[in-house]
């Protein structure tokens, strides 16, 4: 295709350093970007932005974690006109947690921006005060296709003042069979537009998906290159039967700080969960049975380090920002290397090195061969059977999370935890850990050491004067 644009996203072309500033954006936003210490562009940022900002179609293809939402907020903000109050713009996610990642960018990013409104329309939570947030006016929704289908179908999302529609994460939207409900919003979107579809693979679904929604647009695709002494990639040989005890070998041995192990399905992460149980090992998974206060509270254990393992399926942990990942398992070789390649290229972020560790039988090695010619590397054989672990001290996460039964609804904020922790309970700011605050609760990270005191004084104490309940998770 002549207007795709390939680049790699190596350090080389991030060492470059493009900075934000080379592009039309408004003062308010360079300030906002110096504030939130974005410093330069990153690859995707740099290759995308002024093609968004000179107003035409994107296709966009790069990693996860590589700044796409603000490769295309930045853009719609600036096209925005926060005085009329219309839904200028709209994200479609495909779950709510990817929603609420974006709806955070966004206000981050919009700071500078006065009164702009932006609300998230998602399932899982009621209809009614959703109704009411777009009835006072709002610039920008961020939602699900199902749950935005809903409001069109009802009337209360008028999208006739709509000048941009972003896609994000259009693969996992169609993994997740969201093609008819995405056909019915975009057709009830006005069709002078433009339109931005991101992506963090390219399944040939997508090509289809773009050459009915998107108007010529151009394409910018980032392929992904490791760099190899970032990652450090071990291969290790297991029969069926010591696979997923083999895990609890490679944790004991490693002992990373936050790991994501992947499987290939959800009984195989119900059984490596069980088995790590039993080793005494705390991981958590996050699956489709899960219910989504369930799984919010499994990604504020794993994001406040209270819990050190996170077992998933592709499927599950694509898109989540989840940074510093010191270790990637591959509990089986998947049979394809492009969603290996991404798996990896979860761990080694940024300055970090990160170990991607592959648990391979007999029968997956000719999948090996083909990720190595793919990746252009010998794969690199150990033994586990020669592995030294240090069985003697225990793996625990250094952190353990408690909820407080009180969240945003009763005003709880940060500093009220923080202040009754470090105030009347005694507690010291280094104890204390990242304090996450949702509708009905709100959750903080305490060294495992003071996890049970810390329990018994904000119970016998207060949290912003009232009494409240506590628990460890
Ligand atoms: P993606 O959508 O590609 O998975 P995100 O947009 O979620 O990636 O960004 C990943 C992380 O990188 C976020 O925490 C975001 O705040 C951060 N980030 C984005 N752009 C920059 C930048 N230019 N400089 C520094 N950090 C950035
Ligand atoms: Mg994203």
């Amino acid at each position: 295709m002549n207007n795709t644009i390939q680049t790699t996203s190596s350090s080389a072309v991030n060492s470059v350093g493009r900075l934000f500033n080379e592009l039309p954006l408004s003062p308010g936003l360079l300030a906002t970007l110096q504030q939130l210490e974005y410093l330069t562009m990153t690859p995707i940022q740099a290759a995308s932005l002024p093609i968004t900002l000179a107003g035409h179609d994107l296709i966009a293809q790069a990693k996860t974690g590589s700044g796409k939402t603000a490769a295309y907020a930045l853009s719609l903000l600036t096209r925005l006109n926060s005085r009329c109050f219309a839904v200028q713009a709209m994200v479609l996610c495909p779950t709510r947690e990817l929603a609420d990642q974006v709806t955070q960018e966004l206000r981050r990013l919009a700071r500078s921006v006065d009164n702009i409104k932006i609300i998230t329309l998602c399932g899982g939570s009621t209809m009614r005060p959703q109704m009411a947030s777009l009835e006072h006016g709002a610039h920008i929704v961020v939602g699900t296709p199902g749950r935005i289908m809903d409001h069109l179908a009802r009337g209360s999302l008028d999208l006739t003042q709509l000048n941009t529609l972003v896609l994000d994460e259009a693969d996992r939207m169609l993994d997740m069979g969201f093609y008819d409900d995405m056909a019915f919003v975009v057709k009830r979107c006005p069709p002078k537009r433009q339109t931005l579809l991101f992506s963090a693979t390219y399944p040939a679904g997508i090509a289809g998906l773009a050459r009915q929604f998107l108007r010529n647009p151009q394409e910018v695709k980032l392929l992904e290159q490791h760099e190899e002494n970032k990652i450090r990639q071990r291969f290790y040989e297991v029969s069926h039967e010591t696979r997923l005890q083999a895990v609890g070998q490679l944790l004991r041995h490693y002992r990373p700080a936050s790991t994501l192990a992947f499987c290939n399905t959800r009984q195989q992460c119900r059984d490596l969960l069980e088995v790590l149980q039993a080793q005494s090992i705390h991981a958590l998974t996050l699956n489709g049975d899960l219910e989504q206060r369930e799984r919010d509270q499994v990604l504020i254990q794993f994001a406040n380090r209270s819990c050190s393992v996170l077992v998933a399926t592709d499927v599950a942990a694509r898109g989540l920002d989840i940074s510093r990942l010191e270790a990637v398992i591959n509990v089986e070789v998947t049979p394809e290397p492009e969603i290996h390649i991404h798996r990896i290229g979860r761990t080694g972020r940024a300055d970090e090195n990160g170990w991607a560790l592959s648990l391979c039988s007999p029968s997956e090695m000719p999948r090996v061969e083909v990720i190595a010619r793919m990746m252009g590397f010998e794969p690199e054989w150990h033994d586990l059977a020669t592995l030294p672990s240090d069985s003697t001290t225990p793996l625990a996460s250094p952190m353990v999370t408690l909820q407080i039964l009180g969240g945003r609804k009763e005003k709880i904020r940060p500093g009220d935890v923080l202040g009754a922790l470090t105030g009347e309970a005694g507690f010291t700011c280094e104890q204390v850990g990242k304090i996450t605050v949702t509708d009905q609760s709100t959750y903080v990270a305490v060294a495992r050491n003071i996890a049970r005191e810390a329990v018994r004084r904000l119970s016998a104490g207060k949290v912003k004067g009232k009494t409240v309940k506590v628990r460890a998770l």
